[in-house]
């Protein structure tokens, strides 16, 4: 038990980093109305597919320096935010509440946390449309 404990704590940080990955695809594709698995995650600004590096939560915004690798376009520091806050939040359950029940503490939170990025995104979306309409 002294060694498994610790290695399942590591996997709930990994998923939340996963979902924290995802919560970023849902902002970025909700209030645009787009597919959330539909086309592969890809370079807004070339068009070039992500691969296993880009998609490393937070640690692929920093191998790349915040750059796209082919066209050089700026990622932009929220994604990897939202993944490091989703991540902390599961670090700050499990420590608070011991692998279990903090492990599903903090999925819950990553939860919330989700709701509300993506909550906002699509809200920022629709003030974009207002300030557009003639
Ligand atoms: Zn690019």
């Amino acid at each position: 038990m002294a060694l498994v404990t610790p290695i399942i704590g590591l996997y709930f940080v990994l998923v939340a980093l996963l979902v924290g990955s995802f919560v970023n695809l849902a902002a970025d594709r909700v209030p645009r109305g787009e597919s959330l698995t539909r086309p592969r995650s890809h370079c807004r600004s070339c068009g070039r597919q992500l691969n296993v590096v880009d998609l490393l939560p937070v640690a692929g915004y920093v191998l790349r320096g915040g750059k796209c690798a082919s066209c050089g376009a700026s990622i932009g520091i929220g994604s990897p935010i939202v993944e490091a806050v989703a991540g902390g939040l599961m670090v700050l359950a499990i420590v608070w509440l011991g692998v279990w029940p903090g492990g599903l503490a903090g999925l819950a939170l990553v939860a919330i946390w989700g709701g509300m990025v993506v909550g906002t995104a699509v809200r920022g979306e629709r003030r974009d449309d207002r300030a557009q309409a003639p």
